[in-house]
């Protein structure tokens, strides 16, 4: 019985391996053309201060296929990346959010935008140059842009990314670390950066504040955020009680479905006026 129950496990792991592999073939072939196909969106979501006025908001990139199936970024960006359609995709991200705030901005909301630039694309030897040209193409005050990178970057290449973020926060780009908390990232490497802000990863908010370790963590992201002179964006705020503990624990600024989904521009632009 053992043995046979053995050789379907076996079975049954390899189809699902091979059903997995051609869908990530799949998937990296449509990729390659949703660029040109123009089946990417950029997605906002608002960001709020601890007393719920709007700051800021998040760029999400959103990819609906020919087939109108939905793939998350989740999905799709670790396969650009691999594959390097990060770089030209990124740099659509970055136009495509310049033109969004210039679009906020006539409606007189004027908010900065965050955009999530992936290690690859940073890495990029002309991403300098690319900033630059689309922020003197656009007319978009590089004021009004912060970059979410990750931990993982910043530990793959310390000293030339350290270099390149104060190159760019000469421009007057600010810097955010995404997914705060999840990636290893000592004290000396974040006082060396031009550092604007950090996120605590959902996953820390998810149970919260009912977790004990994770509130702890919370507690002390946020104490060493305050020791560097950091603000901190809580990320995945959902209901009133998470709301509540970092009223009483902080103060951080937060984004989550409590406030707003991420949405297109048109529709957060209904919402800021509805609420104005
Ligand atoms: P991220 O940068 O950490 O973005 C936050 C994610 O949390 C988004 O997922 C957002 O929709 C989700 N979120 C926001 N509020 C809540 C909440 O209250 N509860 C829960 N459960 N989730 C919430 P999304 O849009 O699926 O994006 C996933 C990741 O994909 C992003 O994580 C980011 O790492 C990456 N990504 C998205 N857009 C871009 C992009 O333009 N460029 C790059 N390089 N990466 C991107
Ligand atoms: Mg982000
Ligand atoms: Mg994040
Ligand atoms: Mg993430």
């Amino acid at each position: 019985h053992a043995k046979a129950a053995g050789r379907n496990g076996a079975a049954l792991f390899e189809t699902t391996m091979l059903a997995a592999a051609e869908n990530t073939l799949m998937l990296e072939r449509d990729l390659g053309n949703a660029l040109d196909n123009d089946e990417f969106a950029l997605h906002l979501q608002l960001q709020v201060s601890p007393d719920g006025q709007p700051i800021g908001a998040e760029s999400l990139l959103r990819w609906r296929r020919a087939d109108g199936v939905l793939v998350p970024p989740d999905v799709f960006i670790p396969i650009a990346e691999k594959t390097g359609l990060i770089v030209p995709l990124g740099t659509w991200v970055l136009r495509q959010a310049c033109l969004s705030w210039l679009r906020l901005s006539r409606a007189g909301h004027a908010l900065p935008l965050s955009v999530n630039v992936s290690p690859r694309q940073f890495q990029q030897a002309d991403f300098v140059d690319v900033v630059r040209s689309i922020l003197a193409e656009t007319g978009v005050p590089a004021t009004q842009l912060i970059f979410e990178l990750t931990e993982g970057l910043l530990v793959e290449n310390m000293d030339a990314t350290v270099a390149r973020m104060h190159v760019l926060a000469e421009l007057g780009i600010r810097f955010s670390i995404d997914d705060f908390g999840t990636g290893y990232s000592s004290l000396a490497y974040l006082q060396k950066m031009p550092l604007y802000e950090l996120k605590i990863d959902k996953g820390f908010m998810r149970d919260m504040p009912h977790d004990v370790n994770g509130t702890a963590l919370v507690k002390s992201i946020l104490a060493m955020a305050g020791q560097l002179g950091l603000r901190v964006v809580a990320e995945g705020i959902e209901t009133r009680e998470q709301a509540q503990f970092l009223a009483s624990h902080g103060k951080p600024c937060m984004q989550g479905f409590l406030f707003c989904r991420p949405m297109p521009l048109g529709e957060l632009i209904s919402q800021l006026e509805a609420a104005a």
